[in-house]
C-alpha cells in the first residue's frame, strides 16, 4: 500500500521511512480484515482505520511533511473528512505544529458540524498567524451557527484583534462576552486587558483589571495592565501600578521588568532603571534582546550614553538593526553626532539594513552638528541606496538642518517644492528657526500656515511672541498675548522631572507646593547671587510679555528645571551628577544659567528638553549653544 496522494498544495508519496512505515503496518492489516464481506465487518473495519489514523495524528504528526503523509493515508483508506473526529484531530495538529491556515481552513471548510473544540481551533490558529485577520471571520460564522462560544473562544478572538488592533470589534466582542456570561472568566479577563492595553485603551485595561477577584497570582494579568501604561507613554501609571504590585505580593518577572524600563527611560528614573537592570541580571535576563533593547533605551534617554554603549557591545552578535537604531538615535539627540554617524557607517559594514527610523537618526544628527551637505548626501542615499521613501519625519529633519544652520530662506524654499504636503510640524520647525535666527517676515507665513493648520497650538503663540520679542517688537508680542488669550489658547505650563531616592520628582514653573520650599528657594537666591558674580545677566527676553524688567527677572528664576536643580543641591552630595527632564525646550536664559551653574557648583548636569539632550560641564553645553 504505497504510492503518491494529493493533499492540499501537493502529491504527498507515502510508503517511505517513519510514518510510511506505520501507514504501511496499518493498511496490510486492515487489508486483511477488508476481506470479510459483511457490511457489519465494514463499518468496523471503517472505525478502526479511522481510530488508527487518528493515532497516528497523535503520536506520529511531528512536523507538516509527516502530517501530510498520515492525511494522504487516510485519504487512500477512504477515512472522511467530514467525520468531526479525523477533521478536529487533523486541525488541531497542524495547528499546533503552526502548519499553513489554508491548509487548515480547507480541512475545517469540509467538516460537518464542526464541535466547538475545532472552531477554537482554527480560531486559535488565525490569532497565532502572521495573518490574524480571518479569525474574527471565523468567529462571526460561529456566532451565526447554532453553537455558542465557550471559555476559550474568546481569548483567542481577543488575541487576534488584539494583533490587528481593532477596538471597536473588540469592544463588541467584550459586550457579546458579557451577555453570554463568560467576561469575568481570568482567561476572558487577561485578553481583555492585553487587548485594552494593546489598543491603547491603558484605562480601560485598568478597569477591567482591577474587577479581577483573584489576580494575585495573576502575573500574565499585571504584565499586560502595566505593559498597557508603558506602550501608551502613561509612565506615572507604569511606576504606580508596578509599586502596588510589589506591596500585593507579586513578584516581576522579565516582562513586567522590560515595560517598567520603558517608564523609567520616560521620565528620567535611572536609579529605578538601573536597579530593574540588576534583577535582569540576576535572573539571567540581561541579554534577551528584548530587555537588552530596553536597557539601551533607558540609559540613552537618561543622557548615560557610556552605559548604552556598554549594553550595546554587550550584546554581539545578538544585536538586531533595534539595538543598532536606539544607539544611533541615542548619540543622535545626546548630541553625539559624529559618532551617531560613525555608527552608522559601522551598521552599513556590517550589513544590518538601516530602517526609516534609523535614518531619523542619522538626519538628526546632522542637523544638530550643523552638517548640512552631509544631511542632503544621507537623505538621497536613504532612496537610493535602501530604496525607504521618505516620509514626512524625514523632510522635517531637513527643514530642521536648514533652519538650524540659519538657512531660513532656503528652509522655506524647501517646503514650498516638497512632493508632499508640509504638515503643521513641518511649518512649526521653520517657525522655530525663524525665532532663533530672529527673522520675522518668514516667521510670519509660517504663523499664517499653522493658523490654518493647527489653530489653537500654544506653543506657536509663544514661538511667535519670543521673536517679536527677541526683536523689541514689544506691542507685536503683546497682541500676539492678547490674541493667545482672546481664543482662550493657554500655555502648555512648563515642568520639570528629577529622581532623587525612591521618587520622582515634579516641579512646575514657580512651584511652592513642595515640602522642601522654603529650603529651595533659599538656594535659588543664592544662585542668583552666585551666577551674577561671574557677570549672567538674564535673558529678559525669553519672558513672554512686556511686563517691568524686574518682574521678568524674577519670572526666570522660577522656571522649572532651576527649582529643580536648587532641589538636587540641596540634597546631594558635591560632585553628583544632576540629571533633569524637562517637557518643552529649555529657554535661552535656563541655558546661560545652567552652564554656569555647571561651572560654580562643580556639578555636571543632564538636562533632557523637548528638544534634545544637554550635558553641561564646567560652564559649557554638549549642543554648542545650538538647540
Ligand atoms: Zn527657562
Ligand atoms: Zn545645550
Amino acid at each position: 500500500m504505497v504510492g503518491w496522494v494529493w493533499v492540499h498544495g501537493g502529491w504527498v508519496w507515502f510508503g517511505c521511512e517513519g510514518v510510511g512505515m506505520l501507514c504501511r503496518t496499518f493498511s496490510s492489516s486492515s487489508s486483511s480484515t477488508q476481506s470479510s464481506s459483511s457490511a457489519a465487518a465494514a463499518a468496523a473495519a471503517a472505525v478502526s482505520i479511522l481510530r488508527k489514523c487518528i493515532a497516528l495524528l497523535v503520536s506520529c504528526a511531528s512536523t507538516v511533511p509527516k502530517l501530510r503523509q498520515i492525511h494522504a493515508f487516510s485519504i487512500r483508506r477512504w477515512v472522511p473528512l467530514s467525520s468531526p473526529d479525523m477533521g478536529k484531530h487533523l486541525i488541531f495538529a497542524l495547528v499546533s505544529l503552526s502548519g499553513p491556515m489554508p491548509y487548515a481552513r480547507t480541512v475545517f471548510d469540509q467538516i460537518h458540524r464542526p464541535n466547538i473544540f475545532t472552531w477554537d481551533t482554527i480560531i486559535r490558529g488565525y490569532a497565532e498567524s502572521p495573518d490574524p485577520a480571518p479569525a474574527l471571520d471565523v468567529y462571526r460564522q460561529l456566532r451565526l451557527s447554532s453553537l455558542n462560544p465557550d471559555t476559550h473562544t474568546y481569548p483567542f478572538v481577543l488575541k487576534a484583534i488584539a494583533k490587528l488592533n481593532v477596538l471597536g470589534e473588540g469592544e463588541k466582542v467584550h459586550c457579546s462576552a458579557l451577555k453570554d456570561g463568560l467576561h469575568s472568566l481570568t482567561f476572558v479577563q487577561n485578553a481583555l486587558v492585553h487587548l485594552y492595553g494593546a489598543c491603547g485603551r491603558a484605562d480601560s485595561a485598568y478597569k477591567v483589571f482591577d474587577e479581577m477577584p483573584d489576580r494575585n497570582n495573576n502575573l500574565v494579568a499585571w504584565n499586560s495592565v502595566i505593559n498597557g501604561y508603558a506602550l501608551n507613554n502613561r509612565p506615572d501609571e507604569t511606576l504606580m501600578l508596578y509599586r502596588k504590585m510589589g506591596l500585593e505580593g507579586v513578584e516581576p518577572d522579565g516582562f513586567t521588568l522590560v515595560s517598567l524600563l520603558t517608564a523609567c527611560a520616560e521620565l528620567g528614573a535611572l536609579a529605578l532603571g538601573r536597579r530593574a537592570h540588576v534583577f535582569l541580571m540576576k535572573v539571567g535576563l540581561d541579554k534577551n534582546s528584548h530587555a537588552a533593547n530596553a536597557l539601551l533605551i533607558l540609559y540613552a534617554k537618561c543622557g548615560n550614553i557610556r552605559e548604552a554603549r556598554k549594553v550595546f557591545d554587550g550584546l554581539g552578535e545578538g544585536r538586531s538593526v533595534v539595538s543598532w537604531t536606539s544607539l544611533v538615535v541615542g548619540l543622535a539627540v545626546n548630541g553625539f553626532g559624529e559618532e551617531a554617524l560613525e555608527l552608522f557607517r559601522e551598521m552599513e559594514m556590517r550589513r544590518v539594513a538601516p530602517t526609516e527610523i534609523t535614518f531619523v537618526g542619522v538626519l538628526y544628527a546632522c542637523s544638530h552638528c550643523g552638517m548640512v551637505d552631509e544631511g542632503f548626501g544621507y537623505f538621497d542615499r536613504m532612496r537610493k541606496d535602501y530604496g525607504i521613501v521618505p516620509k514626512i519625519e524625514h523632510y522635517g529633519c531637513m527643514v530642521d538642518l536648514l533652519g538650524r544652520a540659519g538657512l531660513v530662506q532656503q528652509a522655506y524654499r524647501y517646503i514650498c517644492d516638497m512632493p508632499i504636503e508640509p504638515n503643521a510640524v513641518i511649518w512649526r520647525t521653520l517657525l522655530g528657526a525663524c525665532s532663533l535666527h530672529a527673522n520675522s517676515s518668514i516667521g510670519e507665513i509660517a504663523r499664517e500656515k499653522l493658523r490654518s493648520l493647527d489653530p489653537n497650538h500654544c506653543g506657536d503663540y509663544v514661538l511667535l511672541s519670543n521673536l517679536y520679542a527677541s526683536e523689541r517688537r514689544w506691542s507685536d508680542a503683546h497682541s500676539v498675548r492678547k490674541m493667545m488669550l482672546k481664543e482662550g489658547v493657554r500655555k502648555v505650563p512648563g515642568f520639570s522631572l528629577v529622581e532623587l531616592g525612591n521618587r520622582v520628582h515634579e516641579f512646575m514653573m514657580g512651584d511652592k507646593s513642595h515640602p522642601q520650599t522654603e529650603a529651595i528657594y533659599a538656594m535659588l537666591s543664592e544662585m542668583t547671587r552666585r551666577l551674577r558674580v561671574e557677570g549672567y545677566m538674564p535673558h529678559t527676553s525669553n519672558v513672554l510679555a512686556d511686563i517691568e524688567e524686574e518682574e521678568k527677572e524674577s519670572a526666570l528664576v522660577y522656571h522649572s528645571e532651576k527649582i529643580a536643580i536648587a532641589f538636587v543641591l540641596i540634597n546631594t552630595a558635591p560632585g553628583t551628577q544632576i540629571r533633569i527632564v524637562k517637557n518643552l525646550r529649555v529657554c535661552a536664559d535656563c541655558h546661560v544659567a545652567i552652564k554656569l551653574i555647571s561651572k560654580v557648583f562643580e556639578r555636571e548636569i543632564v538636562v533632557r528638553d523637548g528638544s534634545r539632550f544637554h550635558h553641561f560641564r564646567d560652564g559649557t553645553c554638549s549642543c554648542k549653544d545650538y538647540w
